[in-house]
């Protein structure tokens, strides 16, 4: 290979290093496998479920089916699943919009809601959940974990929605474990009965044997140019949760009392299926690149989370940098490591929804997928790249090295 002895033997020394790891996520995948191999068998899915569709959609068997097939492997009592959301913010703001009234207070849980749900909840003279009247209160992780008695405090009469999310986001802490989640889900619920969970698992699913609707939460949501879509899905977005939740995203989505009795799909819904039957090995390739580039850039002296040894709570790796310049070079590697857009250089951009400025490496086959090996960081200190993603670990192997390269040259 075009790569210095040094790199291949880092490389080769930190994959025996996860000889443990990769064994555990072969166990979590294969256990996923069989949850989705069963879903699909039990509900008879056929060539029939793949048809294109048009019109209206009613009674249309493909989109149905799907959303029992999701419904059945997060164990909720039912989904939608669709490419009419158009991505996993949509998804996301659909669900928030379904479930809240006007006078009702949202309540984030695990600190700010992801960077693209900042202006949704709180602009203004833009239709924000604001200006409709939904409150909003926040409550910060205390040292990566729920910090119990301020949620207790600030849980009152207005409360209708918990909000958490699985994964990181762009802040140098880990993600969240379902079980957590699971335990902070019934601690809200006993202090006040009806109030809501929703969780944002972008970046979650198949990550464990468990989904946040195994353990009390009320409604996950996500987007299927991630995990879930194992890299087929062309877009799209999902939510499983309660009959009831379900129901009121599915007015918001398309119209009170009409729901998901219509939508129709001229395209077809094979890869949806496709990639949900995909998707616990895809994942499972992800997090065997993300455990490798952990191990390689911790071992030339890197800080990166999850911490060496821990397991993977999401598909991200983060990788703390000295500069700007390292990061920028990280993220330039990616790109050229990738099938598609090798020659692209990534340069720092304004992107709609984010603070600061952004530089995205995405060299991707569905555009901007990050199940995908992909990498991207706002700029600013302290400089961490967050890379996620891959479909084969050969692919993160590979860019591995080039990334290696890429940092070490640098610092020459
Ligand atoms: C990607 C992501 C979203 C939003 O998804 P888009 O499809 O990019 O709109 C929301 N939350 C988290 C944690 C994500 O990773």
């Amino acid at each position: 290979m075009q790569f210095n002895e040094n790199t291949v033997s880092l490389i080769q020394k930190a994959e025996e290093r996860c000889k443990n790891a990769f064994a555990q996520l072969e166990r979590i995948a294969l256990e996923n496998q069989n949850k989705v191999l069963d879903a699909f068998r039990e509900n008879n899915v056929g060539q029939r479920h793949f048809a294109q569709t048009n019109g209206y959609g009613y009674d249309d068997i493909g989109r149905d089916t799907l959303c029992k097939v999701f419904a059945q492997v997060f164990r909720a009592e039912d989904a939608i699943v669709t490419p009419l959301m158009v991505s996993g913010t949509h998804a996301l703001t659909v669900a928030l919009y379904g479930l809240l009234r006007p006078g009702d207070e949202l309540l984030a849980v695990s600190g700010a809601p992801y960077d693209t749900l900042k202006e949704v909840i709180l602009g203004d003279g833009i239709g924000s959940l604001k200006d409709f009247g939904v409150a909003y209160r926040q409550v910060d992780l205390k040292d990566g974990a729920f910090d119990y008695d301020a949620i207790k405090a600030s849980i009152n009469d207005k409360t209708k929605l918990v909000f958490v999310g699985r994964s990181r986001g762009y802040e140098w802490r880990d993600a969240l474990d379902v079980r957590e989640i699971g335990k902070m889900a019934h601690f809200v619920k006993d202090l006040k009965q009806d109030v809501l969970v929703m969780c944002d698992n972008c970046y979650g699913e198949f990550v464990d044997t468990i989904e946040p609707t195994d353990v009390g939460v009320d409604i996950a949501v996500g987007s299927l140019i991630k995990n879930i879509g194992g890299g087929i899905a062309p877009s799209g977005g999902y939510v499983c949760g309660t009959k009831e939740c379900v129901k009121q995203v599915a007015y918001r989505l398309t119209s009170p009392s009409i729901g998901t009795e219509v939508g129709s799909y001229a395209y077809g819904y094979r890869e949806f299926y496709q990639g949900l039957f995909l998707a616990p090995h895809v994942t499972m390739q992800a997090l065997k690149g993300s455990v490798l580039f952990g191990e390689v850039f911790a071992s030339i002296g890197y800080k990166t989370m999850p911490l060496p040894k821990s397991e993977c709570k999401d598909i991200i790796r983060s990788i703390m940098f000295d500069t700007e310049d390292e990061l920028i070079s990280f993220c330039r590697a990616v790109q050229k490591a990738s099938p598609v857009d090798s020659n692209v250089t990534p340069f720092p951009w304004d992107m709609p929804g984010y603070e600061h400025q952004v530089i995205m490496a995405a060299g991707t086959f569905v555009a901007g997928a990050s199940i995908e090996l992909s990498a991207d960081s706002p700029i600013k200190a302290p400089y961490i790249a967050y890379l996620q993603g891959g479909l084969t670990y050969e692919h993160a192997k590979i860019a591995a090295m080039y990334c290696l390269e890429s940092v070490l040259n640098g610092k020459k």
